[in-house]
Parts: C-alpha cells; structure tokens; sequence
C-alpha cells in the first residue's frame, strides 16, 4: 500500500547522509542511530548537537550560539534561573506521588484553575500532552456514552494507542481509528481562493456537522471534537477571532463535549489571551494542555467540568505514577508564576505584533511567501509556489529552515503540505533576538530565486 509521509519526517536529517559532515556530529549521529532505532527523527541535514540553553538561545558543543524560534517548551526561557530553583529545592525536599497528601499539588490547581473559566473547576495531572488527551477522550466518552471523535485533517494529538489514532498528521501508515472523522482545516489563505467572502466559522460549523452526520449514520453516537485551538500541525490558522464559536454550538447541539488541546497555544502563547479557545470566545468541556506547563519538565493536565468529569471518575479509577509530583509541581508553579512577574503575555503580544509586521515587511514582493500569520509568539509563514495557484511549497520551505540553520538560527516547518515556516520562539525572545532572526530571514529570502 503507498503511503503518503508525514510531514515529521519533512525537516529531517536524512539517515546515510553522513560523508560531508563533521567527523563528531557523523560519529554521534551513527551511534545513536544503532542504539535508539529507526523511529527517532533529527531536524536539519546537518544536525545540532546542543549542550546548553540559556534564555532564547542555545549554545553546541563547539560553542557556538543558536537563536531558537522553534521551541515552545522551554516557554518561560531555556533553564530560567526561578524554575531551576524551585525544581533544585523540590528534588532535595521530597518527590513522590498523588496518594499522599501534599499542599502544593493543591496550591498549584487553584491558581491555574483560576486561570481557567469558572466552569472548568477540577484538574487532574499526568506527565504528557498525548496521555492528557488520551485520558480526555475517555472522559467525553464515559460522559456522552458515544464513541465517535472528530479532529481535524492534519492535526497531531499525540503518541498512545488511542491519540495516534487521532492523529492524521502521522501520515497513512497509522491508521485512524474507526470511530474517527476528520473535518478538514480552517485554511482561510486557500478557502478563500476563487470564492468570493467565505465565512470561516460558518463553514466550519457546516464541516463539523457533516462530519457528526457521518458517524451517525454510520450508526457511531457522537462523543467529541478534539481541536488544537490555534491549528497549528495543520498550518496555524488563528484567524479571524471567534471562528470556532459556531461549531462548538453544532458540538455541543450534537450532545458531544469539545476537547481544547491547548499543548500548543497555552500557557499566554498567542498574547491575546491565556489560552487558546478564549480568542474565540467559547467555553471547553475539557482542556488538555502540557509543553509548556513545566518548561521542560514533564507535567501536563487535564482540566474539566466537574459534571463531565464525574462520569468517568466516579466509576474508573486513575493513578499516574509520575502525574503531578512535587518536583513536577514546583516546576509548574514556578512557570504560572514568571509568567505573570515578567508580563509574558503582554510581551508575546507586543513582540509577536512585530515579529508578523518585521516578517510582513521583509515579504514583500517576495512572490514565494504567500501568507503571514499568527497569534502572539506564534506566526506561520506560508511558502507556495506562486501567489495566484497557492500551491504549497514544500522544498523552499524546507530550503529556507535549512539557509537559517547556517546562520544559526533554529525554525522547522508544519501545515498539510509541509510548506509553512513554523515560528514559537520560548517567550524570553527579546527584541535583540527578533532583530537577529529579521535580518537572518531577509538574507536567505534574498537568496531565494524571486
Ligand atoms: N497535542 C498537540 C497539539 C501537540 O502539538 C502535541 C505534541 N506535539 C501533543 C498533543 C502531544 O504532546 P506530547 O508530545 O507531550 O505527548
């Protein structure tokens, strides 16, 4: 059976592509590969080998320093001096698990659940993005009583048996569940195309509720749509504000539950609000959120109604060994905290106003850059062939990730056809840092046939 790729694979350094590399990134790459297997991927043809990190840079063996504008876990800045210490000071005080009694994990519900709707009033903890989900999903099912989920055409929702097989973006090889629809995703560059005024939530609304349609008829009781609230394996399409209010309506007409994966726009990533859903305007059932929660350590959570919690609580126990630990927890808590001392989101807000207008500007002209959009800290950058077919393109995106990479500056590339730049700097990008990755964008677009 062929297989379509997945778009994980895109911005990897090709297995056997060895012989023009460093003799010690060639000799480590080699040993990893024995020992690590076939599923690992490394970004870049010239793969990083990074000892240090350090606010929004990170530094490689040879010393040699790096501008991240890719990495979204380590959200607060690499190594923050405040979430160092409050995890050093935890490990050295206690570190064990849910069952017993410990203020912290109790502390730390109420301040982010304070950050939440006042709807969503019961947290529980686990240690990845995919095992939130995974765990929501049982939820909304135990709650509906349905089986059926929807994701969108490109989404990424993570790991386990159950998230893989909702997760399109895995490529064909995975299968999706059966009890899986896709609805496809809210491209407003390409809907717009030849259309005339497409309202986006509307037509959105319409995908969902045929795709609700199918699972029925197919005799699946609807249980949930799971959406990232900002897109962003499908490409990052945040805009325009509020265009999912009107399928949760359909959703939750439908008598499912919407699951906010917030693993990726959370935790004040887009500036305009805390969390993803809020620019929209609408209420979750459940919210998942992870990455950035701990800045590197492993923490994630799902949030709920308590109503649409109870169902599954109340019938099916759940422990998760390393879930909410008190390191975990200091880390959480020391991250929720520099957030709000250091004003990221404001930040993330100002900063990622100029880093679309710098890349807006830079652009211009410049045919192969269709479409420039973000969110805060968060901006895709859509490469296709030509302006008028719209037509992604992968290879110069891919191109372009790697002409920044030789000038040290760290990106990668998502969406459907691997072709949109994909820009999340950690928060503690300054505006030194987006004056250096302006100047390095505009050189390689110069190199690039116009
Ligand atoms: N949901 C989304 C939207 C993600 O981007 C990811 C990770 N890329 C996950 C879930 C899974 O998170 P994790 O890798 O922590 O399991």
């Amino acid at each position: 059976m062929a297989t379509r790729s997945t778009i994980m694979d895109t911005n990897s350094f090709r297995r056997g592509a060895t012989d023009e590399l460093p003799e010690s990134i060639r000799r480590l790459a080699a040993r990893r590969e024995r020992v690590l297997g076939p599923s690992y991927r490394l970004f870049y043809r010239e793969p990083v080998h990074l000892v240090r990190g350090e606010g929004a840079h990170l530094y490689d063996a040879d010393g040699q320093r790096y501008l991240d504008v890719y990495n979204n876990v380590a959200s607060v800045g690499h190594c923050h001096p405040r979430v160092v210490a409050a995890v050093q000071r935890q490990a050295a005080a206690l570190n064990t698990h849910t069952r017993y009694l410990h203020e912290a994990i109790v502390d730390y519900s109420e301040d982010l659940l304070s950050t939440l709707p006042d709807a969503i009033d019961q947290v529980m903890f686990l240690c990845t993005g995919s095992e939130a989900n995974d765990l929501a999903i049982r939820v909304a099912q135990a709650y509906t009583g349905g089986t059926g989920v929807l994701v969108t055409s490109e989404a990424y929702h993570g790991n386990t048996a159950l998230t893989s097989e909702l997760s399109p973006a895995l490529g064909t090889a995975q299968p999706l569940g059966r009890d899986v629809r896709t609805v496809p995703s809210p491209d407003a560059y390409r809907l717009g195309l030849g259309g005339g005024d497409v309202d986006l939530g509307l037509w959105f609304a319409d995908q969902v509720a045929a795709q609700i349609a199918d699972l029925e008829r197919h005799g699946t009781r609807f249980a949930a749509f799971l959406a990232d609230s900002i897109f962003s394996s499908d490409g990052v399409f945040p805009d325009p504000l509020g265009f999912l209010a009107p399928a949760i309506e359909v959703v939750h007409r439908a008598g499912g539950v919407f699951v906010a994966d917030e693993v990726q726009p959370g935790f004040a990533r887009t500036g305009q609000a805390f969390w993803g859903f809020e620019r929209h305007g609408v209420v979750p059932d459940l919210v998942t959120m992870g990455k950035p929660m701990g800045n590197g350590i492993p923490i994630s959570a799902l949030a709920a109604r308590s109503e649409v919690l109870a169902a599954f609580g109340d019938s099916i126990p759940y422990f998760n060994t390393f879930g909410g630990n008190p390191v975990s927890i200091a880390a959480a808590q020391a991250v929720l905290d520099v957030i709000r001392d250091e004003e990221l989101q404001a930040h993330s807000a100002r900063l990622g106003a100029q880093l679309s207008a710098g890349l807006r500007a830079a652009s211009a002209g410049h045919p192969l850059v269709g479409d420039i959009r973000g969110a805060g800290l968060y901006v895709g950058v859509d490469i296709v062939t030509d302006p008028v077919s719209r037509r992604p393109d992968q290879a110069t995106a891919l191109e372009i990730v790697e002409r920044l990479r030789e000038r040290h500056v760290l990106t990668s590339v998502c969406g459907a056809g691997g072709n949109v730049l994909k820009l999340r700097p950690p928060l503690a990008f300054s505006p030194a840092d987006l004056d250096v990755f302006l100047t390095a964008y505009e050189e390689v677009l110069a190199t690039l046939p116009t």
